[in-house]
């Protein structure tokens, strides 16, 4: 039986073109400070994936800097030094949403003490007011860490109005896009943020690589986390990975130019599972559903089934979902996500996220609402009968 992957938030599928693209850079040589022509031709490559990285979120290409994934990212720019127009800039505190994914919520380089979360609504938005008291109580500029859209829920953020706050505070924002990047539009100077990270295996691209963009070079973390040589303009030393960097704009390209007609179909199919799930099981919830959302991702919870239970009796009827929160290490445990939103332990305890990606089809989505009723109407009648 064919396999129905429906987990495209943890990771997507590669795309072919960017596969074929890695694939045939591997087998050439050639490193991107060498000046010869086989270090020329890997240059190449590299500031191509840059440019194509710079215009899916509308920056200029020499404000992408690539690391090796989200998670490095991140834990550059969670950094409480930053340069501005040449002068550093002490960030006095750290100021992290709620539900940010791990790698944020784990702080980066900023002090432990010096740490603070902010709250969200039920709905997992950011608590505004509560953002403008922890900026006012802070001893002097704040570096804030707020995503754009959320890993479980797909819930997106008011990053233009966060950014505004933060800014009249002379603060620093840093906005985590690796769920957004491909499936909504990104304007990083719409947006406001001072970075943005992105992701490649979020968008069809190879694991293993990902970008740190500045809205402004002359806006960036002060100390390289990896130092060494000089690359990537001093912000992240080592040989680039060129083959991953390369297939990583390619996927960054085909994204750009797929956005539209892809985001489409991703809500139409999301739209129409949570309106059959409905209709089969009139108690499932739909978390976030009353706000802005990624178009691919639904989060169900259905009070009294167990989310590890349900994983499981999925994945042996061939679907890939996951629960709420990302298993680490295959262990499942409660959202942290939703218990920030103060959802109810026995219905957080449930939640299973379902997300698609381009090639999901109808089909696929009619038979993982038949095989999710079956599920969880066998759980139930389990738990009911002990
Ligand atoms: N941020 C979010 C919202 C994510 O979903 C992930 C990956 O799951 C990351 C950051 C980390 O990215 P990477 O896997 O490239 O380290």
């Amino acid at each position: 039986m064919k396999r129905i992957y429906l987990d495209w938030n943890a990771t997507a599928p590669m795309r072919a073109e960017a596969l074929a693209h890695m694939l045939e850079r591997l087998a050439a040589t050639g490193n991107p400070s060498s000046v010869h022509a086989e270090g020329r031709a890997a240059r190449n490559l590299v500031e191509t994936a840059r440019q194509e990285v710079a215009t899916l979120v509308n920056a200029p290409e020499t404000a992408v800097i690539f690391t090796s994934g989200g998670t490095e990212a991140i834990s550059t720019a969670l950094n409480p030094r930053w340069r501005e127009k040449g002068e550093t800039k002490g960030l006095s505190q750290a100021l992290i949403g709620a539900t940010e994914h791990a790698a944020v919520l784990a702080g980066g380089r900023c002090d432990p003490k010096l740490r603070a979360y902010l709250p969200v609504d039920r709905d997992g938005r950011l608590d505004l007011q509560a953002l403008d008291a922890a900026l006012a109580a802070a001893s002097g500029p704040a570096l804030v860490a707020v995503q754009l859209a959320n890993n479980e829920t797909g819930v997106l953020q008011p990053i233009p109005e966060i950014a505004r706050r933060v800014h009249e505070r002379e603060g620093i924002l840093i906005c985590d896009a690796v769920q957004a990047a491909g499936k909504v539009p990104i304007n990083i100077t719409a947006l406001g943020a001072d970075a943005l990270v992105l992701s490649s295996h979020k968008i069809g691209g190879p694991q293993g690589v990902g970008a740190l963009v500045l809205r402004d070079e002359a806006i960036a973390p002060s100390d390289p986390l990896i130092r060494g040589g000089g690359q990537e303009r001093g912000h992240r030393a080592g040989t680039e990975a060129v083959a991953a960097i390369a297939a990583f704009g390619m996927a960054a390209s085909l994204a750009r130019i797929e956005l539209h007609e892809t985001a489409a179909h991703l809500a139409r199919l999301r739209d129409r599972i949570e309106s059959d799930l409905l209709a089969r099981l009139p108690e499932a919830v739909f978390f976030g559903q009353a706000v802005e959302r990624l178009p691919n991702t639904s989060l169900i919870g259905l009070g009294g089934a167990s989310a590890a239970t349900l994983l499981m009796a999925l994945d042996l009827s061939g679907f890939a979902v996951s629960s709420g929160s990302a298993c680490s290490s295959g262990k499942v445990k409660r959202s942290h996500v939703l218990d920030a939103m103060g959802i109810e332990r026995r219905l957080a305890e449930s939640a299973i996220r379902v997300s698609l990606g381009r090639t999901t089809t109808e089909n696929e989505t009619i038979r993982f609402v038949e095989a999710f009723e079956t599920a969880a109407k066998c759980l139930y009648k389990k738990a009911t009968a002990a």
